[in-house]
């Protein structure tokens, strides 16, 4: 069973990267309908895939290896509520960013991490 899935693309404000992203994937066979949004910054696409689920996972190899080809290597493709975002993520090193234990100041990068930290106070 295939479906029509309509995936969104975000820019984060880069309009020019979007037009670029944008002339990429027109030159794609599979794309069935691609069109900026309102949004400057805002690419819609329609392809066929089971889900949505498959049809992100796949958009999401495609823009990974034209950021790479075109070595765009500090972007990243973030996913969010059935939206992509393209984007320079802050530094890591960027120590207001991260995560701390409020038991021990321990900083941390996700929340996952937190939480595994958080259960060495238990034991
Ligand atoms: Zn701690």
């Amino acid at each position: 069973m295939v479906n029509v899935v309509e995936i969104l693309i975000n820019f984060a404000g880069d309009v020019f990267l979007a037009k670029a992203v944008k002339d990429y994937l027109s030159s794609k066979g599979f794309i069935l309908d691609i069109h900026m949004t309102s949004n400057k910054d805002e690419i819609s696409l329609s392809i066929q895939e089971i889900n949505i689920r498959k049809g992100i996972k796949l958009v999401k190899e495609i823009l990974r290896n034209y950021l790479d080809e075109h070595n765009l290597t500090k972007y990243n493709v973030t996913e969010f509520e059935n939206i992509l975002t393209i984007g320079i993520p802050k530094e890591i090193e960027d120590i207001s960013n991260l995560l701390m234990c409020e038991i021990c100041g321990w900083r941390l990068n996700t929340e996952e991490e937190l939480l595994v930290h958080r259960r060495t106070h238990w034991i």
